[in-house]
């Protein structure tokens, strides 16, 4: 985790349809706040009492089960913020394997798109470890919806913190200006990244 540079998430400021405010509060308030928790769930499981360890309730049940939700919180919301800030023009090596993958981009990029009208919080581009295939994923919870063994490479935040003020109820609008704002070359850095 603490995969991001803050400098480049506060200097946002240009960002197309999406405001500076809504940049600012998704990542001072909510994502710090995802940290924050994570970091008090660390310090709270050294002195978890592992005595009365139990499936139903138990603290360190409880403990685990937000560790994976906070911890997931600050891994996507890393990478949302990571591939934004660009152009918005698709290329690099990632093109090629999604056009194998997905027949086309554009094939690609239209199933994308309705995932981010039908997810009820995350739609993602992920490399499957599992047989080297790119495949898209939707997940309405943090903790929940991931692969085991896909790692997300390009990553969209549908919750409304992350649309609603600048796009109202308009989310289609959202998903369209995010594609105008992705940055390609982050996109293959982490795609190379992943997969070599
Ligand atoms: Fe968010």
């Amino acid at each position: 985790m603490k995969n991001y540079n803050e400098s480049k998430i506060l200097s946002f400021t240009e960002l197309k349809g999406i405001s500076q405010k809504t940049i600012e509060n998704h990542y001072e308030k909510l994502y710090k706040g995802y940290v924050k928790k994570w970091q008090e769930i660390q310090d709270k499981l050294k002195s978890a009492d592992k005595a009365t360890a139990n499936a139903t309730f138990s603290d360190l049940r409880e403990l685990k089960l937000e560790e994976t939700f906070a911890a997931d919180a600050i891994i996507l919301h890393e990478a949302y913020f990571d591939v934004l800030g660009g152009d918005g023009k698709p290329s690099g090596e990632i093109i090629k394997a999604i056009e194998k993958d997905f027949g086309s981009y554009d094939n690609w990029l239209s199933d994308f798109k309705a995932l981010g009208l039908c997810s009820r919080g995350w739609v993602f581009l992920t490399y499957d470890f599992n047989d080297g295939k790119l495949r898209n994923y939707t997940a309405d919870l943090h903790n929940q919806g991931g692969v085991w063994g896909a790692t997300p490479i390009i990553v969209l935040d549908v919750y409304e913190h992350a649309y609603f003020a600048d796009f109202g109820t308009d989310r289609k609008s959202y998903i369209e200006t995010y594609f105008l704002n992705l940055n390609w070359d982050v996109i293959n850095k982490r795609y190379i990244k992943i997969t070599k």
